[in-house]
């Protein structure tokens, strides 16, 4: 394949004008008017907005699919730029090892048509983050992940917009801060992505390899890659580590989705939400050792050393006139707890709702704060604070929002 493929076939809800409210342009689906709205359907159009904009010093917004955006019902006082710049191809990278492909994706992709593409086509690295909505120039924001998969994992760079420099350039991937549900992005460095390059192994190419060299099976169905989560492992009959088909790790993880409200379905009130509405608390060991035995903990991978080298300078080096080195105190050993299972054992239930409010916890999985049909983006957050005082008077631990809130506090 080539860089005269063409793009992937998109589809994007057709906008919009300044009237729209920003309810029907978020998944949770409240939120009022924004004083104008713009779109941009191409990357030159995506900057030459965004430029303007900055040069105007108005309040800007910028917004993909808007499942990770909950906006005040007053609505929000500036522009909302629409992202919709679509298209995806493979581009030629000399540097690419046999059996990669290097994929351009433009930020206004819609992120699940693009898994589906892939999958189609046998490339392998972003089979378990189906499902998740959205459009693909935000999934580094937030480093989409889901069943053992990160976008870290397969993510080359980026094309970024940089406010600051007022210029376009290329951001790799170690750069980008990428961690869990978070990246420098989040963390304040202002711009707009304009496309993802993804790394991807090609099933194709790899099959025939193996047919070449062994003989094999010419229908042998296309792999994904290792299965690294042990509830898909399960559903899928496997161990942790194998391979399945693609196809097969694709429909298992849209079933395991859509079972917990998590893939848009008009007709699903539990997936008009922003999806999982709190993010897993990362506390210390020691702190985690408080909570209650049945507490789920994972650890997390430890950073690095302050300062490596000797610990503490010599008799020898002193009196030689080196300067004094303090050993650098060893990081804290820190773990990853289950916001799910700290809201339900503070006494919240699959689909509790305060009186007379429009949002309840979803009935099938407490991380979702969801609306009910007729939700304010004011019964989101005060139902948000009282899972999150439920959480901190039962267990001191404070839950943080998984989305992007604009106007409104918890
Ligand atoms: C039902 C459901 C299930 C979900 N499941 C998951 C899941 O399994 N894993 C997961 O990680 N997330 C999940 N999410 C959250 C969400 O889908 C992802 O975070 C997604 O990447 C958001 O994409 P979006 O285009 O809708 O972002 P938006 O909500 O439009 O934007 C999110 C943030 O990114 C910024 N932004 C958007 N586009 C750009 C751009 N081009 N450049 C710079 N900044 C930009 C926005 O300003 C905003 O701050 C789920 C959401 C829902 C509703």
């Amino acid at each position: 394949m080539t860089d005269a493929t063409p793009s992937f076939p998109d589809i994007v809800p057709e906008p919009i004008g300044d009237g729209t409210p920003l309810a029907e342009l978020t998944t949770m689906r409240v939120g009022g008017r924004a004083e104008r709205i713009l779109v941009a359907r191409s990357g030159e159009d995506l900057v030459s907005r965004a430029l303007e904009l900055w040069e105007a010093g108005e309040p800007w917004l910028l917004l993909g699919g808007g499942s990770n955006t909950v906006v005040h019902d007053d609505g929000f006082p500036g522009t909302v730029l629409l992202v919709r710049n679509t298209g995806a191809a493979p581009i030629a990278d000399p540097d690419l090892a046999p059996g990669r492909i290097r994929l351009r994706v433009q930020a206004g992709h819609d992120w699940d048509h693009l898994v589906a593409a892939c999958v189609d086509r046998g490339w392998s690295g972003v089979e378990a983050l189906s499902g998740i909505p959205g459009l693909a120039g935000a999934a580094p924001v937030q480093n989409i992940g889901a069943y053992g998969q990160e976008l870290s994992d397969v993510l080359h760079s980026i094309e970024f917009l940089d406010r600051e420099l007022g210029e376009v350039r290329r951001i790799p991937a170690a750069e980008l801060g990428l961690g869990y549900r978070d990246s420098a992005i989040k963390q304040g460095m202002a711009g707009v992505v304009l496309s993802i390059d993804l790394l991807l192994a090609d099933g194709a190419a790899e099959s025939a390899g193996a047919r070449g060299d062994a003989g094999g099976d010419a229908e042998a169905p296309i792999l994904s890659a290792p299965v690294f989560y042990g509830q898909l492992a399960d559903a899928l009959g496997v161990t942790v580590g194998d391979r399945v088909p693609i196809r097969e790790l694709r429909s298992s993880v849209l079933r395991l989705r859509a079972s917990k409200g998590m893939v848009l379905d008009p007709e699903d009130h539990d997936s008009w939400s922003s999806g999982s509405f709190f993010t897993n608390p990362i506390v210390s060991e020691h702190f985690a050792r408080t909570l209650p035995e049945g507490a789920p903990r994972f650890p997390v991978q430890p950073a690095g050393r302050a300062e490596e080298g000797p610990a503490v300078t010599s008799f020898a080096e002193l009196a030689m006139g080196h300067p004094l080195r303090i050993p650098a105190p060893a990081p804290e050993r820190q773990v990853k707890l289950s916001a799910a299972w700290l809201i339900e054992h503070a006494g919240v239930r699959h689909g509790f709702r305060l009186p007379g409010s429009g949002a309840a916890i979803s009935d099938k999985h407490t991380l979702a704060i969801t609306n009910r049909g007729a939700a304010t983006a004011d019964d989101v957050a005060q139902l948000a604070r009282f899972v999150v005082q439920r959480v901190q008077q039962e267990f001191g631990v404070i839950l943080a929002p998984e989305p992007n809130l604009y106007g409104l506090e918890l």
